[in-house]
């Protein structure tokens, strides 16, 4: 938190692809926020506008309008270079399809990202044991993640995805690969981070039934959201 305000504070965010009769107004005046320490999920159905709305939070994609701001920075206003070191320092992305290197082992993918956020040799080492123990996987470090199970992958990338201590945890279906009892595995895994670590983490999935695991949830539809179908 800072100073009481969430983590997350997106106003009236809009995206529109294209021009003319042929634009496509994907996310549509939307209000967002999220808490450090909560599951904040977004459902909705295929093209609703949900992995627009992460990669806009993430600065990965410029909204039309409308502002984010995140740890208190307005996104939106932050140059070429600023912004990249945005998504290198204040966030952490995990995917629906994990975006791993299947041929290094559980261990080397986290150190990778370890690497890249400026941690090296045997702190790498030590660390990326931890994160992956803290995943759950401590009996897998010297598993090539090709020959992991799916729900073990997905906490791979997860423990990837925290080697930069982010403040944001954004996940875009993290659970579409996985059977009901991993992607229920993964979402938990999620929460206690949160709760743990103190991260805000906004999911996006199809999945509904990932409602009861989250603080918040809401719905999108045709790029609109609804007011929050849960609030605990
Ligand atoms: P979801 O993640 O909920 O499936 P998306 O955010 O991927 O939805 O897409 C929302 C809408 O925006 C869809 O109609 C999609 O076709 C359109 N869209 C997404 N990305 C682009 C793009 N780069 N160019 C044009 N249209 C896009
Ligand atoms: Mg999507």
């Amino acid at each position: 938190m800072n100073g009481g305000r969430p983590l997350l504070d997106a106003k009236r965010l809009v995206k529109v692809f294209g021009s003319g009769h042929t634009a496509v107004r994907a996310v549509d005046r939307v209000d967002l926020d999220a808490n450090a320490g909560e599951v904040t999920l977004v459902m909705g159905p295929s093209g609703s506008g949900k992995t627009t709305l992460l990669t806009m939070i993430g600065g990965l994609l410029r909204p039309t309008e409308g502002s984010i701001e995140v740890d208190g920075v307005e996104v939106t206003g932050l140059g070429k270079v600023e912004l990249a070191r945005f998504r290198r320092e204040t966030v952490g992305f995990v995917f629906q399809s994990f975006n791993l290197l299947e041929t290094l082992t559980a261990q080397e993918n986290v150190e990778v990202a370890l690497n890249v956020a400026g941690v090296s040799g045997e702190r790498a080492h030590e660390r990326a044991t931890e994160l992956l123990a803290a995943a759950g996987l401590e009996e897998r470090l010297d598993f090539r993640t090709r020959d992991l199970s799916g729900g073990e992958k997905q906490r791979v990338s997860i423990a990837r995805a925290l080697a930069n201590r982010p403040r944001l945890l954004l996940a875009d279906e993290p659970t579409a690969n996985l059977d009901s009892r991993h992607g229920l595995e993964v979402m938990e895994l999620l929460r206690g981070l949160a709760r743990d670590q103190g991260c805000g983490v906004v999911a996006v999935s199809h999945d509904a039934r990932l409602e009861r695991i989250a603080s918040r949830a809401f719905w999108l539809e045709d790029g609109r959201l609804g007011p929050a179908v849960r609030d605990s």
